[in-house]
Order: C-alpha cells, then sequence, then structure tokens
C-alpha cells in the first residue's frame, strides 16, 4: 500500500477544548486537517468545533480511562476512515511549589496518570491504525520541565512524569522505525493557559507552534526528538 498524502490526515489531538491544545486543533483545521477534538467534555468540545472550518467532530476523551480511549478512537476512525495524526497534548498536575521529598504517592500517581499513562494508552490504540496505512505522525506535547538537562528542578510530580512520557517517545519512536510512523516530543514554551498562568511569554497559538510542526512532517522528518521552537532540545 503506498502511504497517503499528510495533507488530508485526519488528527485527533487529546485535551482540545482550551489552551494549547485547542490551538493546535484550530491550527490543523486551518491546514486543512480533518480534526477530532478530544474533551471530556462534549459541550466544550462543540464550542470550539462551531468555530473550526473544515470537517471536524468532538469526541468524548478521558485519557485516564482504556474505555474512554478506545472509544473515541473508535469513533474517530469510523467517522474520518482513519487516523493519520496523534497530538497527546492533554496534561496536568502541575505540582509547581511541591518538595520532591513531600511528593505523596497519590500525587506521584495522579501525574503519571495523566502525563504519562494517558499518552501510553492514547498510542497503544492509535499505533494499528497507523501502521495499516503506514503513515503516522505521533506528537507528545511534554515539557522542558522533563528534561534531564533544562529542568528547573520544580514541579517534581509533573516534572517526573514529564521526563518518562519523553521516555516513552524515544521507545515508540524506536519500535516504530520504518513504519511510516514519525514520533517526537516537545516542549511548547510558557503558554499563557490555565497551566501556564497569565505572566507567560507565549500564546497558545505559539505553544501550538511546535506540536503543529511535529504533526506534520514530511516523510523524511525526525523521529525519537525532543523539540521546542522547531529545534532539538537536549532531553
Ligand atoms: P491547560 O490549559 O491546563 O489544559 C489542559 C487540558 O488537558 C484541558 O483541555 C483539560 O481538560 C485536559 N485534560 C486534563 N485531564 C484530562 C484527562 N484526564 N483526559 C482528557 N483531557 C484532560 O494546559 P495547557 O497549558 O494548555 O497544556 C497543554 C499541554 O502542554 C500539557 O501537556 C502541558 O503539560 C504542556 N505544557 C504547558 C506549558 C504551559 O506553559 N502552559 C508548558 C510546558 C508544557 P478539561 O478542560 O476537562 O480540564
Amino acid at each position: 500500500m503506498s502511504a497517503p498524502e499528510c495533507k488530508f490526515q485526519p488528527a485527533l489531538v487529546t485535551g482540545a477544548n482550551r489552551g494549547i491544545g485547542a490551538a493546535i486543533a484550530t491550527g490543523l483545521a486551518h491546514l486543512g486537517h480533518p480534526v477530532a477534538i478530544g474533551a471530556r467534555s462534549l459541550s466544550d468540545a462543540d464550542v470550539l468545533r462551531r468555530s473550526l472550518p473544515g470537517q471536524s467532530m468532538s469526541v468524548v476523551l478521558d485519557i485516564t480511562d482504556g474505555a474512554s480511549v478506545r472509544q473515541a478512537v473508535t469513533e474517530v476512525v469510523d467517522r474520518f476512515g482513519g487516523l493519520g495524526i496523534l497530538v497527546n497534548n492533554a496534561g496536568g498536575h502541575y505540582d509547581l511549589n511541591a518538595r520532591a521529598s513531600e511528593v505523596t504517592d497519590r500525587e506521584a500517581l495522579d501525574a503519571l496518570e495523566i502525563n504519562l499513562l494517558g499518552a501510553w494508552r492514547m498510542v497503544r490504540e492509535a499505533i494499528p491504525h497507523m501502521r495499516a496505512q503506514r503513515w503516522g505522525r505521533i506528537v507528545n506535547v511534554s515539557s522542558r520541565a522533563g528534561s534531564f538537562a533544562d529542568s528547573e528542578r520544580n514541579a517534581p510530580a509533573y516534572s517526573i512524569s514529564k521526563a518518562a512520557l519523553n521516555m516513552l517517545t524515544v521507545h515508540i519512536a524506536a519500535e516504530l522505525r520504518d513504519s511510516g510512523v514519525l514520533v517526537n516530543a516537545c516542549c511548547p514554551g510558557w503558554v499563557r493557559t490555565d497551566m501556564g498562568g497569565t505572566d507567560a511569554d507565549l500564546s497558545p497559538a505559539d505553544g501550538a507552534d511546535t506540536p503543529i510542526w511535529l504533526a506534520t512532517l514530511p516523510d523524511d522528518g525526525p523521529s525519537g526528538g525532543f523539540f521546542a521552537e522547531r529545534s532539538n532540545t537536549p532531553w
């Protein structure tokens, strides 16, 4: 089977009802991709969907729930006829002022549940569809907080879960080498959202730039990398 054209590939963005996820979904829709807005609340997703050009859909998606993940991917494939682009954007548990020595098991597990396992569940469900068409792009929206080189050593549970997401990226990319599926992680920068706060220097559209670039890489693009501002950034 020959690989399909990137430009018509359907995309699913997790946590797309607000913040950077909404900007990624909007950007991909404006590039002509059919876009599925993954959100825990359908009505939240519908608000964005009504503003998007082209083909779009809202899909209920809680990435901490395996059944929800499975159902969401099935709905997208049924509606759009496939799934080429997965942006694992949903994230949380930003424990900025916590001390690593005081993080409880519950807090650590909550961070891993959303930032690592959520993306892992999504990848597991999406990969068979990408492998089947020998084309796919997986973008894990991580953070420099999860970088061994760059982390400011704050937000411990969050940072550690993002470091784990970075390692997941490396593993999945290695597994999918030569499959036509490119897998990368990125940091969107410090972005004005509920998580980033009002002092952040970037707009959600700015923060969406690198994830969108990775979601639409050409076939000879990188895989298994960590990027910020469209450039390699240290792990
Ligand atoms: P945000 O404004 O807090 O939005 C988080 C999104 O994730 C919301 O749509 C939220 O949905 C969704 N979400 C949370 N838990 C979920 C779950 N269990 N299932 C599905 N969706 C869930 O955050 P943001 O700033 O846009 O961040 C987006 C990504 O960028 C995150 O992965 C974050 O770690 C990363 N990042 C952000 C910054 C920054 O400066 N903002 C910097 C570095 C990295 P609800 O509306 O239902 O809560």
